[in-house]
């Protein structure tokens, strides 16, 4: 195809944020594209691709379908989907009905899922190619080989099909880093939706402030330093790198004055690595005058004498660090030790103990169902989760199951101790997503817990605590307006909150009508919301 016809564009690239099939779509909520996609149209629309977002957290499936057909243009290079295995349904039933009309058009997954099922994946007649891992530094080559349809062969980490057969290019040896992952070039997507009533804003606000807040994504560091061995960055090898305190304070003054922003999430899996950093940034923002509000993921570790004590903590908030988002994973330290955390769960109390000196809110996040965890191991989880709350009230525990990914030794573990056999094509996944345990999307049907000794009590347990995380996050008495309806839902919720608390300290999980009740108000408002 002749492609000077289309001026200094190179041709279009259709990148596809995928819904989640069990979520409705978003209405009146921002969140912004998953990080992939931000990056990687940013790489090509410099590089002069016409880059075209379609987001499916805010379509349905046949929507999405609708707007993707009505942007494949003949020009059209691939349609780039980014999948992590709670959007593989989604991605999968757009992507066959868009193979059904439009046979030649160029289907291409990449993301954590056909990162680690590379050839399961492309083996279905739905995918043309997966791209493995990390594609910051070949998406150009990608796209200009596709669009000359040029040999793939010599592009690193690439699986597709050829002449009925699966190739798998060499690994990529040049990680992403920063030097080829520029900042986000927000003009290519409709940024305007993802900044307002921006759903990270909202759950670290204790009033109704995030009404205000314009809230924007930075990209301050990529990987993680630690080896946790059930981490997404271990798997993958993922090594860290960081940009400079300078950098970031630089970037949020543009974001502020180019796009009036005032929240700043911080993408970054562990943005308080290096205390040099974290310390400079600190002082710029304090020396610049830059008043803003931050969110940053951090260990629970890093709360202590010599780093982020009583008095750093107060730095923090004072400069506008709003929530300590920590993936504290257990309660017990066998299950800690096994994961290779290198934390002590005393650190999760130390943690709390130091933010209570502040209105910072502390959002923890746990994981039960580990293979090889015994029942008490997830008793105590779940038994801490809700002390903690009842000592620390701004404190928002979540418990989830876990969720296995292949090359974890755990999963060897499922496998060679207790039987488990994943899906095993690309389809098999997207059976499986029916069965997914609906209360923990993304994670596993009860059933599929083969590990665990009480799959029952397992199931009924996290219900309740459901219950429990639903009712207790929302009870700030900052949010009780004056009006009727307002006082009801807060008693309400104060009494769910204090039943399930009652029930998982003394392990009572019979008689669930509290979920039941939920479960029919979610019905009525769906209908409510479907009807409007
Ligand atoms: S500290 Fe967090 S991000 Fe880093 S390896 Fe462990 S789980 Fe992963």
């Amino acid at each position: 195809m002749n492609r000077e016809h289309f001026g200094s564009k190179k041709g279009r690239v259709i990148l596809v944020n995928p819904g989640i099939h069990l979520f409705p779509p978003l209405k009146n909520r921002g969140m912004y594209p998953n990080n992939a996609i931000q990056i990687l149209g940013t790489i090509l629309h410099q590089n002069k691709f016409d880059v075209r977002i379609v987001d499916g957290m805010y379509l349905s499936v046949d929507n999405a379908v609708h707007e993707i057909l009505s942007l494949i243009s003949e020009d059209l290079i691939f349609i780039g989907f980014s999948v992590m295995t709670i959007q593989v349904k989604w991605a999968y039933l757009v992507s066959s009905e868009i193979r059904r009309k439009c046979p030649d058009v160029k289907i291409v997954w990449g993301g954590v899922h056909p990162t680690l099922f590379p050839e399961q994946t492309v083996l279905d007649n739905a995918v043309d190619l997966c791209v493995v891992n990390e594609c910051a530094f070949t998406i150009v080559q990608i796209a200009n080989a596709l669009a000359a349809e040029d040999n793939l062969s010599n592009i690193p980490s690439l699986c597709y099909k050829d002449n009925g057969k699966v190739n798998l290019t060499l690994p990529n040896q040049i990680p992403d880093d920063f030097t080829n992952i520029p900042y986000i070039d927000f003009s290519i997507m409709n940024h305007k939706l993802y900044s307002k009533n921006n759903v990270f804003a909202m759950d670290s606000s204790l009033n109704e402030e995030y009404k205000r807040q314009i809230a924007y994504p930075i990209n301050a560091s990529l990987g993680c330093n630690f080896r946790c061995s059930f981490c997404i960055n271990v798997i993958l090898e993922r090594k860290y790198k960081m940009r400079t305190a300078e950098e970031i304070v630089e970037r949020i003054e543009y974001l502020k004055s180019e796009y009036g922003a005032n929240y700043i999430h911080m993408v970054d899996e562990n943005f308080f690595g290096s205390k040099k950093r974290v310390y400079q940034f600190v002082e710029l923002l304090r020396s610049r005058n830059v008043d803003i509000k931050w969110r940053p993921q951090i260990r629970a570790d890093y709360f202590n004498k010599s780093y982020i004590n009583e008095s750093f903590v107060k730095e923090l908030e004072e400069s506008g660090m709003v929530i300590a988002v920590m993936g504290v994973e257990s309660a017990s330290q066998r299950t800690l030790d096994r994961l290779d955390k290198k934390m002590k769960v005393e650190s999760i109390t130390v943690a709390l103990e130091i933010l209570s000196k502040t209105r910072i809110i502390p959002r923890l996040s746990f994981m039960v169902g580990i293979p090889g965890e015994t029942e008490d191991d997830i008793k105590q989880t779940y038994q801490f989760a809700v002390m903690l709350k009842e000592k620390y009230p701004l404190c928002q525990p979540l418990v989830t199951p876990f969720r296995l990914f292949p090359g974890s030794k755990f999963y060897e573990l499922a496998v060679s101790k207790y039987g488990y056999k994943s899906p095993e094509s690309l389809i098999e996944w997207v059976e499986n997503a029916d069965k997914e345990y609906c209360e923990s999307v993304g994670y596993q049907n009860p059933k599929d817990y083969v590990w665990v000794a009480n799959a029952k009590k397992f199931e009924s347990r996290h219900k309740i605590f459901i219950m429990f995380k639903t009712a207790s996050w929302s009870l700030f008495p900052q949010l009780i307006k004056k009006d009727i309806k307002s006082k009801i839902m807060h008693y309400l919720k104060l009494l769910i909150y204090k039943v399930t608390a009652l029930r998982i300290k003394n392990e009572f999980y019979q008689l669930n009508i509290e979920y039941l009740l939920l479960e029919l108000f979610r019905k009525g408002r769906n209908i409510i919301q479907n009807i409007k």
